[in-house]
């Protein structure tokens, strides 16, 4: 089995999903007591979130570079970012890393795609949502992606950040993105992609009319394939 490295802690949130879904995932397809090798370097998201809203990425990217050759010193095969945001920084990553890393939007674009769709809404940060990094990505796996209206865009940010990395799970916030999926899924989105990992913490295909793409299991569960795989 290989190792899987997990830069975490943003949110602690959804790396504790990562975690706990990946020894999940390994017990059930080896049985027994087996569980998923893992090194976890978490951060403190204090410290990311004031980078992400000061846009000092050039200062992140070299941050989690760091992290990134610190687990594989420690033994990862194989790295994993938990967080969609962060993705705008996987090339510093990729460097550092010298081993594959699993971008999550690669992940949930294949599983989209086996789905036999081709149009999906994206919700997530506002840097996700709204920058290139993400929606290029997709688009480079033939996908067209929708991203809410803004007033929709500033809540789904808003409740990330307020709410969910701080671990606040509200019944009227789940009525509110069930409101935002449902104006995608009249745009036109045949699936949406839960492209914050805390996302699916608040909801899921009960949630929505078309199917949801829940990026941490996604993710999770491309990193667990990948530390199986044979050879
Ligand atoms: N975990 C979130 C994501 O997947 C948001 C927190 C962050 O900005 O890293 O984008």
């Amino acid at each position: 089995m290989r190792t899987i490295g997990m830069l975490g802690g943003m949110s602690w949130e959804s790396t504790a999903e990562y975690y706990r879904l990946a020894n999940e995932l390994v017990r059930e397809r080896l049985g027994g007591v087996h569980s998923a090798r893992i090194v976890l370097d978490s951060l403190d998201f204090a410290d990311v979130e004031v980078l992400q809203a000061d846009g000092r990425w050039d200062e992140a990217g070299r941050l989690l570079a760091d992290r990134a050759r610190a687990v594989v010193a420690a033994g990862a095969d194989v790295v994993v970012l938990c967080t969609n945001t962060m993705h705008l920084v996987i090339e510093d990553v990729e460097r550092a890393a010298g081993v594959p890393v699993l971008h999550i939007a690669d992940a949930a674009a294949a599983r989209i795609r086996s789905a036999g769709l081709d149009r999906v809404g994206l919700l997530g940060t506002a840097f996700t949502m709204e920058q290139d990094f993400y929606r290029d990505r997709m688009a480079g796996h033939g996908l067209e992606v929708l991203v809410p209206e803004a007033d929709d865009r500033a809540l789904v940010h808003r409740v990330i950040y307020e709410e969910l990395v701080r671990g606040v799970v509200s019944e009227s916030s789940r009525a509110e993105y069930r409101a935002v999926i449902e104006r995608l899924a009249e745009r036109g989105a045949r699936g949406v992609v839960l492209g914050c990992t805390e996302i699916e913490l608040l909801v899921g295909d009960a949630d929505s009319p078309v199917p949801v793409f829940p990026t941490t299991r996604i993710h999770v569960e491309a990193a667990v394939d990948l530390a199986l795989a044979d050879g």
